[in-house]
């Protein structure tokens, strides 16, 4: 009885020991970068080794805000958007691979995705919010002309680019979010860093172990209510980015656009289809997919998910005031979706 009691102690000790070294070695610091929440999360017993890289990923996010906001005149992207229509001018290198990477992205989701789409986002005022009605079909149409990824040229051996059209831009409000936490990640990893979540504004890369599990859990939000979740994915090694037109939109003559626009139709993105997660081999990836399959729809969306290397959720509207929440085949074990009676689940 002794000896067990003494074991039993023991093993309270080593489980009090090790719940709070877990607690201790999770070091997580918040900021606000491109205009949202920055959260770096690290997982190491050196604290000093944890803030130092905390800190390099953060001065990096903010060197990218800095080349690639439109909110700044003064960016290299800005100053780009102002120049290349008048003519083949010289592109920062990283703006170009960027450049290059989204247009491929465009191609591959025949223009649902669409880098050039700037001029449609602000024509609906979603930057500004100043807009005072409902844009006309004349307007749509006039906008409509100068977006197209096929209108961007790039001279790679000479490093510039020529937009085809005055009045055209590339902004990369769509990649910018996943492009910047996958460096973040790559400047944490050359740090020796091991174990590591970075989520700038839901655009999530998550690396090694968190503490006392084996995966990373990343809510699910509820695009009804998102301070509700609807479940838990379960990854490591892979990026996650969710879309929805529930945190930014405008409101026209009591209708509710959200910010992601068709940019064949030049409307915002309205039906079944209420939010998209991706999870993809980086963040990049799932922060440009994400904004896709929305665009594309649930059975498009679904299609093109089976088709490519990444996996994802589609959540509908069921039209009963429920959520039917279609799931691609790779995520059977790594989603869990929390018991609700309005809420479905179906695998594609
Ligand atoms: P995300 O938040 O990643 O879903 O990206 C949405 C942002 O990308 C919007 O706020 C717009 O600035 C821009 N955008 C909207 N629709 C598209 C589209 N179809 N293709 C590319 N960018 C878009
Ligand atoms: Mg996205």
């Amino acid at each position: 009885m002794k000896s067990l009691r003494r074991i039993t102690a023991a093993a309270l000790i080593a489980y009090l020991f090790l719940a709070t070294s877990c607690a201790d070695s999770k070091y997580e610091r918040s900021t606000t970068a491109m205009g949202t929440v920055l959260t770096v999360t690290v997982v190491s017993m050196d604290r000093e080794a944890a803030d130092s890289a905390v800190e390099a990923a953060f001065k990096e996010i903010d060197r990218l805000e800095n080349l690639l906001s439109l909110w700044k005149p003064e960016s290299e992207m800005s100053v780009l958007n102002e120049r290349a229509a008048e003519g083949w001018t010289q592109a920062d290198q990283e703006i170009l691979d960027l450049l290059e990477t989204s247009l491929e992205f465009s191609r591959l989701t025949e223009g649902a995705f669409d880098v050039t789409a700037g001029p449609l986002v602000r024509l609906w005022g979603f930057h500004t919010r100043e807009k005072n009605h409902l844009p006309t079909p004349e307007e749509i149409k006039e906008k409509k002309r100068i977006v197209g990824y096929r209108l961007v040229e790039i001279d790679s051996g000479n490093d510039a680019v020529r937009f085809a059209n005055e009045g055209m831009e590339v902004d990369f409000s769509g990649v910018a979010k996943g492009y910047a936490v996958d460096r973040a990640v790559k400047i944490m990893r050359d740090l020796g860093v091991k174990n590591a979540m970075v989520n700038l504004g839901g655009n999530i890369y998550a690396f090694g172990s968190p503490a006392g599990r084996d995966m990373w859990n990343i809510a699910v939000r509820d695009p009804r209510s998102i301070e509700n979740e609807i479940g838990v994915l379960k990854i490591k090694e892979k990026g996650v980015a969710s879309s929805g037109q529930y945190i930014r939109f405008v409101e026209f003559e009591n209708r509710r656009f959200g910010h992601i626009i068709d940019p064949r139709t030049g409307y915002p993105v309205e039906g079944e289809v209420l939010g998209t997660t991706i999870v993809a081999p980086d963040a990049l990836t799932a922060d440009i997919m994400s904004t896709s399959v929305f665009v594309l729809g649930p059975d498009e969306g679904a299609e093109f998910i089976k088709s490519q290397e990444f996996e994802g959720l589609i959540i509908l509207d069921n039209g009963k005031g429920g959520l039917l929440v279609k799931v691609s085949g790779g995520l059977r074990d790594s989603f869990e979706l929390f018991e609700a009676d309005e809420i479905a689940i179906e695998y594609f």
